[in-house]
């Protein structure tokens, strides 16, 4: 069997399609939706991913802003950064890219986000109306991970569904939505026992885990749908020999560049899933989709200027 790619571009571009003519419609009400990203330090990745969502937002013609204070940045200044920014009427979204650096207490500035403007929906308020399955702002992976399956016509509800992770960004998150989506859900983590024989119950398997193609073959279930969240830069290369011995090209690849982006799931696994997310063209495309349709949404319900159309991404982003 050779898994059916569930392209994430596809699915983005249909989603900015829809996203598209809300934009529209609150550009003729005089709304232009504005999101402002908090980036400190110099994590190579974290400005890669800023960048990109910069650029999605002038894709989409919304307004963004980068806000970068020193390394130095005290708690309380952070904070009193944040508040200005709570109180911008042009500013709907704000998102501070993690991690932050180590003297920053993290917890504090997420909670200081206003919950209206919380694209990430890391703020616990957010996080509590996931848990009661009430409309707030739901974290941008996991709903794009539910956008990959609604749009891909897979049946969600009485699936076993296995969430490998426990993050309070991606595996909480996801275990919830699939759960609301009736979803018989097991969550696992690194104390899990037996986690291959575990994984190999889910008809529906999600690897948000940090390690590259730890999930192999062996693990998955003939014909289940594998959602790939793991992103990581593989450099050794007896680690690439290993994860490409099958992939010639993209051995050849990381030997021209010297690095390879990696999921958390084996290439292998391609021959056994029925449908599969690519790394990189998968789930990473669908995060900064979701914080475009979440950064509209926080304009349409703070401005109060919808304009009666239907929201993109309604399934999961739940309003
Ligand atoms: P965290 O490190 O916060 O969480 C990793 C989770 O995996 C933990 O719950 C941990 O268990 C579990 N885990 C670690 N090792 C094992 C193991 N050997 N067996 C079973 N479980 C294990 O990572 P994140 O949730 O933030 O991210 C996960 C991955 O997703 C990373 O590769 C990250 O780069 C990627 N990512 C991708 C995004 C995208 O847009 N595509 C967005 C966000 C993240 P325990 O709790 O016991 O420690």
């Amino acid at each position: 069997m050779t898994a059916r790619i569930l392209n994430g571009a596809t699915i983005r571009d249909a989603i900015y399609a829809e996203l598209q003519a809300e934009i529209e419609s609150l550009r003729a009400a005089g709304v232009r939706p504005g999101l402002a990203a908090v980036l400190i330090g110099d994590d190579a990745g974290s400005h890669i991913y800023v960048k990109n969502k910069i650029a999605a937002c002038e894709k989409l013609g919304l307004h963004s802003e980068r806000i970068s204070p020193p390394p130095t940045i005290t708690t309380e200044e952070l904070l009193r950064q944040v508040d200005q920014l709570n109180r911008r009427d042009d500013i709907d979204g704000i998102l501070v890219q993690l991690p932050l650096p180590p003297h920053v207490d993290s917890k504090k500035i997420l909670e200081a986000v206003d919950p209206a403007k919380d694209v990430d929906g890391f703020h616990p308020e957010n996080l509590g109306r996931l848990v009661s399955n009430r409309p707030g702002m739901v974290a941008c992976t996991p709903a794009g991970c539910m956008e990959i399956l609604r749009r891909s016509a897979i049946e969600v509800a009485g699936a076993n569904a296995v969430v490998v992770g426990r993050s309070d960004i991606v595996g909480k998150p996801m275990a919830l939505l699939l759960m609301h989506a009736n979803a018989t859900v097991t969550i696992c983590h690194s104390k899990t026992k037996s986690l291959a024989e575990v994984v190999h119950r889910g008809d529906i398997v999600v690897a948000a885990i940090g390690r590259a193609g730890m999930l192999t073959a062996d693990y998955i279930r003939p014909g289940a749908t594998v959602i790939d969240v793991g992103m990581n830069q593989v450099t050794d290369p007896g680690v690439a020999g290993r994860l490409f011995a099958s992939h010639p090209e993209r051995l050849a690849r990381f030997r021209e560049k010297g690095s390879a982006l990696v999921g958390d799931v084996h290439p292998g696994v391609a021959d056994v899933a029925g449908a599969l997310t690519p790394v990189p063209g998968g789930v990473g495309l669908l995060t900064i989709a979701m914080l475009m349709v979440n950064t509209v949404k926080a304009a349409r319900l703070r401005r109060g200027a919808s304009a009666g159309h239907t929201p993109a991404a309604a399934g999961a982003a739940r309003r």
